[in-house]
Order: C-alpha cells, then sequence, then structure tokens
C-alpha cells in the first residue's frame, strides 16, 4: 500500500478515475448515499489508498465481507464509516465493537448476540438489516423482518440504522427478478414505517442496478462493486454509462530467445514451436493471480499489439510469442497484461472482461485474484 514500485511487475491504480466512476454512478441514482466496497482488498485494487480517496470524496460507507478486513483499514488509520455485510462468528463481534464498525443483521438470535456484546462494552451497536428478497444467502426471511426490526429498535444497546437487500441476477437483462425484489422491499420497508420503524439508509443496488435500472433500485444509498472500478458486472447489462478503467496489469520483456521450429515451450512441453520462433518471458505467474487457466489462452500487449501467450502459466513467469513482431522488441520494453498500451502508431487493450471470457469466469475474478506479490502504485 504505498508507492514504491518494487517489481516490475505491477497494478498501477488510478484513484482519480475511481473517483470519477463513483461520482458518475451517483449522479445516475440521485440518491444521497454511497457505499463503495473495499471487501477483498477493493477487489484487488488495494483498500487502504481506496477507502483514503473515498473519505475525501464524502463517500457514506465502506463495505467489507470480514472483520479482519475492518482491522485492516482500521489499523491504516481508515476513519470511513465501515458496514459488515455479513454476520460474524461469536468471538469476533466484541473486537468489531472496538474498531467502530456497522453490523449487518440477518436473524433475531445475531441481533440478540450484538445487543448482549454491546451492552458488555456500554456501547451502542449501529445495525443494517438485511432481508433476504430472493438472494437466497444471509439476510432474514420476509415474514421474520417485523420481528428482528421490533427487537433492534426497541433494545437500547442497539440503533437501527439502515435495511438492506440483495439482488441475484440484476446484470443479466432480464429485470421480472429484481422488479418482484423491490415491490417485495418496498412493501416491508412500508410495514415497517407503519410500525414506526424508519431506517435511514435503505439499500439495495449492486452494479447491476445502477447501471440497469437506478431509478427503481436506488432508495437512500447505492452499492455498487465491480463498476466504481470501472469494470461491468457482465455483458448482459444493457447500458453504457461511461465507466473507466482504475487498474492496469503491467510487466515488462525479461527475456527473449529465439528458438528453432519444434522446440518445446515451458511445464508439460504444451506449446511446440511451429516455425522459428522468438519467445519471451514475462515475469508474472499464477503467484501473481495470472491464473494458470491462461495457459495457451490469453495475450499480452508489447509495442501496442496483442501477441499470445504460448505454454503454461508457471508461477512466476509466462512466455509469449514475439515472432510476429518487429525485431526491434527488445528486453525491458513494457508488456500490459489488462490495460492500454500505445506505441508509435499502434495501441491495443485488454480488459478485464475479456480475460475472464477467455477462462469461463467474471470479470471480478480477475482483479480479485491478483496476490499480495503485486504492489499496488497509486496515481
Ligand atoms: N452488496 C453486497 C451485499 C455484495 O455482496 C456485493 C458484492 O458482491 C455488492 C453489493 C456489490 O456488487 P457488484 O460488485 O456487483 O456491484
Amino acid at each position: 500500500e504505498n508507492n514504491h514500485p518494487l517489481r516490475r511487475t505491477q497494478a498501477e491504480v488510478d484513484l482519480d478515475l475511481l473517483s470519477k466512476n463513483i461520482r458518475t454512478l451517483w449522479n445516475r441514482s440521485g440518491c444521497e448515499g454511497y457505499l463503495l466496497l473495499l471487501k477483498a482488498n477493493a477487489y484487488g485494487h488495494g483498500s487502504i489508498a481506496c477507502a483514503k480517496m473515498a473519505e475525501e470524496l464524502g463517500v457514506t460507507f465502506g463495505g467489507v465481507a470480514a472483520y479482519q478486513e475492518v482491522r485492516f483499514l482500521r489499523s491504516a488509520g481508515v476513519r470511513l464509516p465501515l458496514l459488515l455485510l455479513e454476520d460474524l462468528f461469536d468471538d469476533e463481534i466484541a473486537p468489531a465493537f472496538d474498531a467502530d464498525v456497522s453490523f449487518s443483521v440477518s436473524s433475531l438470535a445475531y441481533a440478540e448476540k450484538v445487543a448482549r456484546v454491546a451492552e458488555k462494552a456500554g456501547k451502542v451497536g449501529k445495525v443494517h438489516l438485511n432481508v433476504d428478497t430472493g438472494m437466497g444467502r444471509l439476510g432474514c426471511f420476509p415474514d421474520e423482518l417485523m420481528k428482528v426490526a421490533g427487537y433492534v429498535h426497541h433494545s437500547r444497546w442497539l440503533a437501527l440504522e439502515g435495511l438492506f437487500s440483495h439482488f441475484p441476477s440484476s446484470d443479466e437483462g432480464d429485470l421480472s427478478v429484481p422488479t418482484a425484489q423491490i415491490e417485495l422491499f418496498s412493501r416491508l420497508d412500508r410495514e415497517l414505517e407503519a410500525a414506526g420503524i424508519r431506517p435511514k439508509w435503505r439499500h439495495f443496488a449492486n452494479s447491476g442496478a445502477v447501471i440497469d435500472f437506478p431509478a427503481a433500485s436506488s432508495f437512500d444509498m447505492i452499492r455498487p462493486g465491480v463498476s466504481s472500478f470501472g469494470i461491468y458486472p457482465s455483458k448482459e447489462v444493457t447500458h453504457d454509462v461511461g465507466l473507466f478503467r482504475v487498474l492496469s496489469l503491467k510487466s515488462a520483456i525479461l527475456s527473449i530467445r529465439t528458438f528453432p521450429k519444434g522446440a518445446k515451450i515451458g511445464y508439460g512441453s504444451t506449446f511446440v514451436t511451429e516455425r522459428e520462433s522468438r519467445i519471451a518471458v514475462v515475469p508474472i505467474g499464477y503467484g501473481d493471480g495470472y491464473v494458470r487457466a491462461f495457459s495457451n489462452n490469453s495475450d499480452v500487449l508489447v509495442h501496442g499489439r496483442r501477441v499470445p501467450v504460448v505454454g503454461r502459466i508457471s508461477m512466476d513467469m509466462i512466455t509469449v510469442d514475439l515472432t510476429d513482431l518487429p525485431e526491434s522488441v527488445a528486453t525491458g520494453d513494457e508488456a500490459v497484461l489488462v490495460g492500454e498500451q500505445a506505441w508509435e502508431d499502434r495501441s491495443g487493450e485488454i480488459d478485464a472482461e475479456d480475460l475472464a471470457a477467455r477462462i469461463g469466469t467474471i470479470s471480478y475474478e480477475v482483479t480479485c485474484l491478483l496476490t499480495a506479490r503485486v504492489p499496488r502504485v497509486f496515481f
């Protein structure tokens, strides 16, 4: 989490573009609050720097999944209000109080536990009720909500701060499921209101919802994760809202050797040259999160052109075929794995969505999987 380029292989994270994306999505929603997802090291982007930028921008909450993430951020001096999006294990509740977080509560039993710890600590626990309107993961069932909400509302050790739910398929183009979820959520909210229970922050919208149906889904606050980082949640979302890629993954050419026709390249000899070939080594591998599924199955930008990854991805190295590039390519020249590269009159681009499609996964995994060995360099 500093700006020392410890290694030629690094992830450049443009915080200015992150703040641009946040403003774009926030304006699009027209709502008061914005929760920036900081879990999983801010989807691989470096959660401390992203959180500090979010503080400056006036973002309402940071969203985390685990107590360990709360500790990590707080020990780095992050003061942004944090919402834990999951229930905690019993022994994590007391330390979470010390770190000043808002708790998600999915059941009466958990609400009671948080209240007991609050009483012991002499503190009031801030609570966001999680109601399951169709996600089928955490969250209380709709017919349990009133009971849990009533308990939180009446407990002197708990303060009801929010009510939220989650979409399982807001990025699939078909709005029938999310629309029914929103109707259910709105009805539950009206029932709470009729009982005098009025949480300040009602929130529902993830990236797919903010991109495709912001007016219906925004309520008081949005929670766009992947789109904040300039990545679309899927190819099925139907709006282009003008986002900028925040993270670029770059390295450089470490060696170039010319092999004769018939040479075997890398572990398992899965690539055999069909002609005399110039094969370069780039120092990145699955130890950095550039996963082995990219073996013989991705491209890298060199001199503004896509060149194929050939052979297996090793832990620390990949091999790429430069044979079709001009002889002028030299060791030390930049290799771009994710992002844009302009070189003289040529330019190319590789995005997380492209890479995800190659290996049958989602864009989220491509950045989340980048390991701690990859220095994040912030602009
Ligand atoms: N809200 C919750 C509860 C989540 O778990 C997530 C991410 O998984 C998000 C919001 C953000 O989702 P997305 O990155 O698709 O915007």
